[in-house]
């Protein structure tokens, strides 16, 4: 299996070399020329298998260049017992006899990120053995809250790498905030950047591809590589929660081998949505996936018409994981929409990038608007939402109540009766702030530990203990810099951390 950059499909990689390159030269991502299929018999198989051999299983057809040894390894690593919890890794939760809440956060970091972010470091490492000259590979992650603190955690004292965070100032929950400013790890650096996730995000990808930097980089014998979610080696492991959670839906019986399901995904980046599409690619019976924007609501505007325009307000809501305006991994289903045309991907991220807009028409929308739904709701809607189901027996944070609630609206609207998964992405206990002012039991005296205590009170939730050792860290990191600034950040952080 060889990989295509989205905007040259001259450019034909392997995935260890995707993986280490993080994105290709050109600005495009990496794609996957073809995607293996998934048969019926397949996916019985998977079905008799737990979540780590499901995992074996599906990247080894997608990972071609590691060998059975390697994928094992780097599996087993990331899912060993007890880092997720359960030991069903992604647990399904029934909430009604066709609805399954699929919560993504049992992890070390209490987002759905882990999942993916867990697992990189070993894909990365296996990779850099097989195509780099000894060079140290240095991360740089642009956050909207929770790929920072994941991907920190994920490579934390990881032998050959460092890492950099920028995460915007003002535009993480408090506990996002001290999960990454607490940060142990004699590799790491994190930095606030005076501006939002887009700013961040843009930041990251012009120094990312500027030959000057890499140069400089280079001379030190370093690499730069990412660990945000344009890597391919972040998705292909997503794909395998959306088939795990099929597979378990059919051996509770929910639903018969061969159904089909329904996807619901709160979405930001794009990433976490388009691994559900590849699962649908793979052969995955899908019916409708359905993404779910709060106020920021470009991708539902973006469904429902075929205009993308990022040219508006930016909101910072009480989802602050989805508030961006750019979704990166977008270019990834436009291109497989298009039958795998670079050129045209190219001229529309060109626009994109000099308008803030562009339109799909056509074949190209009609395929986009069969298969995808789009909804949006408010910080009210999304309180509210969280309130209804708390009082029905369920408590999920600000995120997943997106989720829900784009759902309900969907059923009311279409009648829809398929069987569906929504994709839970984060605890309640990273935003207890906006839960518990959804809950009416928020109190401005109390401190954010105290928060942390009074949602247990109400709810009986266990606490993450991930979570709870926060309060007795110290804070190792707290500079900040304007966006203009990053690239001497970078600089400086990259040559003077871990000596
Ligand atoms: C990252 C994140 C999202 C958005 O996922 P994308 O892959 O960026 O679309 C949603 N919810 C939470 C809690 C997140 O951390």
């Amino acid at each position: 299996m060889l990989y295509n950059s989205t905007r040259d499909n001259a450019v034909k990689v392997t995935s260890a070399e995707a993986i280490t390159r993080g994105i290709s030269a050109d600005g495009g991502l990496f794609v996957p020329e073809s995607f293996p299929q998934l048969s019926k018999d397949c996916i019985a198989a998977l079905c008799k298998k737990d979540y780590i051999g499901r995992a074996k299983e599906i990247l080894s057809l997608y990972l071609t260049d590691y060998t059975e040894e390697e994928i094992d390894y780097c599996v087993n690593g990331a899912y060993q017992k007890g880092k997720f919890g359960s030991e069903d890794v992604a647990h399904l939760v029934k909430t009604d006899e066709t609805t399954g809440i699929l919560e993504l956060w049992h992890g070390p970091t209490c987002a759905f990120k882990d999942m993916a972010l867990q697992l990189l470091p070993y894909l990365l490492t296996t990779a850099v053995k097989k195509t780099c000259k000894g060079e140290e590979i240095v991360i740089l992650v642009a956050t909207s809250g929770d790929t920072g603190k994941a991907a920190l955690e994920g490579f934390k004292d990881v032998e050959g790498t460092k890492i950099m965070v920028f995460y915007p100032e003002e535009g993480v929950s408090s506990m996002q905030k001290r999960q990454m400013c607490t940060q142990e790890g004699e590799n790491v650096c994190v930095c606030a950047i005076k501006g939002n996730f887009d700013d961040a995000q843009t930041g990251v990808k012009k120094i990312f591809t500027d030959p000057r930097i890499g140069g400089i980089l280079a001379q030190n014998g370093m690499k730069f590589s990412s660990a945000n979610s344009i890597n391919w080696g972040r998705l292909v492991p997503q794909v395998v929660y959306y088939v795990s959670a099929y597979c378990d839906m059919v051996t509770s019986g929910t639903i018969k081998l061969g159904d089909r399901i329904n996807i619901v995904v709160p979405t930001g980046n794009f990433g976490n949505i388009l691994a559900a599409y590849y699962a649908y690619k793979m052969g995955l019976p899908v019916n409708r996936l359905i993404c779910a924007s709060n106020k920021n609501n470009v991708l539902t505007d973006f469904i429902a018409t075929g205009e993308y325009d990022r040219n508006r307000d930016f909101y910072t809501t009480i989802s602050p994981s989805m508030d961006i305006l750019i979704s990166s991994n977008l270019e990834r289903l436009i291109y497989d929409l298009s039958g795998g045309d670079s050129d045209y991907v190219r001229d529309i991220m060109s626009k994109l990038n000099t308008d803030g807009c562009y339109k799909v028409t056509g074949d190209i929308f009609n395929k986009l608007s069969a298969l995808f739904a789009g909804g949006c709701c408010d910080d009210v809607q999304t309180k509210l939402t969280i309130r209804e189901m708390f009082d029905g027996g369920y408590l999920c944070d600000t995120h997943t109540a997106v989720g829900i609630k784009v759902y309900k609206d969907y059923l009311a609207q279409t009648g829809d009766k398929t069987p569906t998964v929504i994709a839970s992405t984060a605890s309640p206990y990273k935003f207890c702030d906006s839960v518990l002012d959804a809950l009416g039991k928020n109190n401005p005296e109390m401190g954010e530990f105290d928060k942390v205590d009074e949602l247990f009170r109400v709810s009986g939730l266990p606490i993450p203990q991930a979570l709870e050792s926060l309060k007795a860290k110290p804070i190792r990191f707290s500079k900040s810099c304007t966006g203009e600034e990053m690239e001497k950040a970078v600089l400086s952080g990259f040559l003077e951390i871990g000596g």
